[in-house]
């Protein structure tokens, strides 16, 4: 820390992304990527509009969110496109969260959110989950402020039916509720049609994951025209330029190509099933999962083990140290092949724990 650093930042910790590693090549399967490639559209999108890039892009975002309106049936000032939903839902604790109305999200849910009420200095309060992890909408309803929801979350990949997201967003009329939906393609209902009905939901969705674009940095935000002029107050107070031409071209073709996302989600999907049904083979329990990743432990394999040997053997999973999580590793679905090397590298370290 230099001197100069404030010292109102001076206990921020800041959020641990998965590592991007150098040293040698991996299979991959530590950051939920997709594991193919961007949409022939987006890409030739993105290339014609890198002899632009001497231009500003447009503030308004107008083509991306015009064609973001229209694929998910609302109109653009419903629409909101951020640098990754990252910046969406940083943006979202700026606007809606006070001292009043401190965050509350899961015990267990996606790091980020703690850091985003750090680092804008917000109240907050972590939600345990039930023993089995999942999310009881009763543990909610005594909490008045602005809720935080990964659904499905992370990193479970576990999913609450929409019934259970709209009772939470009808029991708090008051506070905003954010479900973020990183991982809604893979399986899970989306609340965004709830948006209609209700004025304090806001749905947040990223192009990092089905749809092949973690390296763009383009995320999006769905609720109700005034909280979306809310968080473009943010927006335009901060970086109004948040998303680069070559992105928002790459955002648009991307949405042209619908049918490609959808077979790649529906390639993960049935990837999922054989791993699961692998590792349950193999004496693993593995959470139910409605994500591109899945939870995994097994009652004799140390999970920080698992992961390190994972690891000298070129296989890359996601480990987390805290002491309930400890014993799982998190493992992003990738291509039937990555995955067949996975569990046949799995079967040949741990032949006799099974
Ligand atoms: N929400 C959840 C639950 C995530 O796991 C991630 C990915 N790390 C994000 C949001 C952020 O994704 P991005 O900023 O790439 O859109």
């Amino acid at each position: 820390m230099s001197r100069f650093f404030t010292s109102k930042f001076s206990g921020l910790v800041p959020y641990t992304p998965g590592e991007q590693p150098r040293d040698m090549q991996y299979i991959k399967l530590n950051t939920n990527e997709s594991p193919f490639p961007p949409s022939e559209k987006a890409m030739a999108y993105a290339r014609e509009e890198a002899e632009r890039l001497r231009l500003y892009p447009d503030p308004e975002c107008k083509a991306l969110t015009e064609k973001l309106a229209e694929h998910f049936g609302v109109l653009p000032e419903n629409v909101i496109v951020n640098n990754g939903s990252d910046e969406t839902l940083n943006f979202a604790f700026m606007a809606f969260c006070d001292e009043k109305r401190p965050a509350y999200f899961a015990d267990i849910t996606y790091g980020f959110y703690p850091v985003f009420a750090q680092v804008n200095r917000l109240p907050y309060m972590e939600i345990p989950l039930k023993t089995d992890f999942s999310l009881d909408p009763a543990d909610y309803t005594d909490k008045h402020g602005f809720i935080v929801i990964a659904n499905p979350n992370a990193p479970t990949g576990m999913a609450l039916p929409l019934t259970q997201i709209e009772r939470i967003v009808a029991e708090h009329p008051d506070g905003v509720v954010v479900v973020d939906e990183a991982y809604v393609d893979f399986g899970a209902e989306s609340a965004v049609p709830l948006t209609k009905k209700y004025d304090n939901l806001l749905v947040v969705q990223t192009y990092s994951k089905s749809r092949s674009m973690a390296g763009a940095r383009l995320g999006f935000g769905i609720g109700n025209a005034e909280l979306i002029q809310d968080l473009n107050t943010i927006r335009f107070s901060t970086n109004p330029y948040n998303i680069n031409r070559m992105t928002m071209a790459a955002g648009v073709g991307a949405l042209e190509d619908d049918a490609y996302m959808k077979a790649n989600c529906a390639k993960i999907m049935e990837n999922r099933a054989y791993t699961v049904n692998a590792l349950e083979k193999s004496g693993f329990t593995v959470l139910p999962s409605a994500a591109n990743f899945i939870f995994a432990r097994h009652p004799q394999i140390d999970g920080k083990e698992m992961y390190l040997t994972l690891k000298e053997n070129g296989i890359l999973v996601r480990h987390f140290d805290k002491p309930s999580l400890c014993q799982y590793n998190r493992i992003t679905i990738g291509t039937r092949e990555q995955m067949e090397t996975f569990i046949a590298t799995v079967r040949k370290l741990w032949e006799a724990a099974r």
